[in-house]
């Protein structure tokens, strides 16, 4: 059976679990080396990016995981997750660093202050229906490299056209919520991914 992790050391880690199960895979936290080694794959959470930053450093999880990346392990990054996963980014704090392997710029808490916290219906390829999406202090892209595809943008609004969800290979990344809102279809597309390996 597939084994997709969860980085439990901050964010929302309990309501991606809850999601993997319903997507039929074996859901497990990961805090430690040896449990990032039992998975084969890894749902970075949102959060607080500069949080993750240390404390992935602290737990000595820092280099391990920019080692499974670069070996090939898919990752899905979900709003901080998002910021960790990006080669680059902007409106970090002094020293903030990023495990990186996702070939964007993101700009951290890009939606500025009156739309801090926002829902949106978004239209991605891959789905019959819109998703409903939940944004909180959200990051956006702002560059994508050669191979990133583009799943989805804001379609309205005064942040309309922002790409706020992207896929390079085996890294998916979103700027909202997919555990919040109870609609798998996200947890489903990676796990796809990553039973399709
Ligand atoms: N603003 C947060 C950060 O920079 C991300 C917010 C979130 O994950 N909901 O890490």
């Amino acid at each position: 059976m597939t084994v997709i992790g969860v980085f439990a050391l901050q964010g929302n880690v309990r309501e991606h679990l809850a999601m993997l199960g319903q997507v039929g895979v074996e859901a497990r936290p990961v805090r430690r080396r040896s449990e990032l080694e039992q998975v084969d794959a890894l749902v970075l959470p949102g959060g607080e990016s500069t949080t993750m930053d240390k404390l992935a450093r602290a737990f000595e999880l820092f280099e391990p995981l920019q080692k499974r990346i670069a070996d090939g392990m898919p990752v899905f990054g979900t709003c901080a997750g998002m910021i960790m996963l990006a080669n680059e980014i902007t409106g970090g704090i002094e020293g903030q660093e990023t495990l990186g392997g996702l070939d964007v710029t993101v700009r951290r808490n890009a939606f500025g202050r009156q739309v801090d916290s926002f829902e949106a219906d978004l239209e991605f390829a891959a789905f019959n229906t819109p998703y409903h999406a939940v944004f909180i202090r959200a990051p956006w892209v702002e560059r994508v490299g050669r191979d990133v595809e583009v799943l989805s943008t804001v379609s309205s609004g005064p942040a309309a056209g922002r790409i706020v969800a992207v896929r390079h290979d085996r890294l998916l990344a979103t700027s909202f919520h997919p555990e919040m809102t109870g609609d798998a279809r996200l947890h489903g597309y990676f796990a796809e991914l990553v039973r399709s390996l």
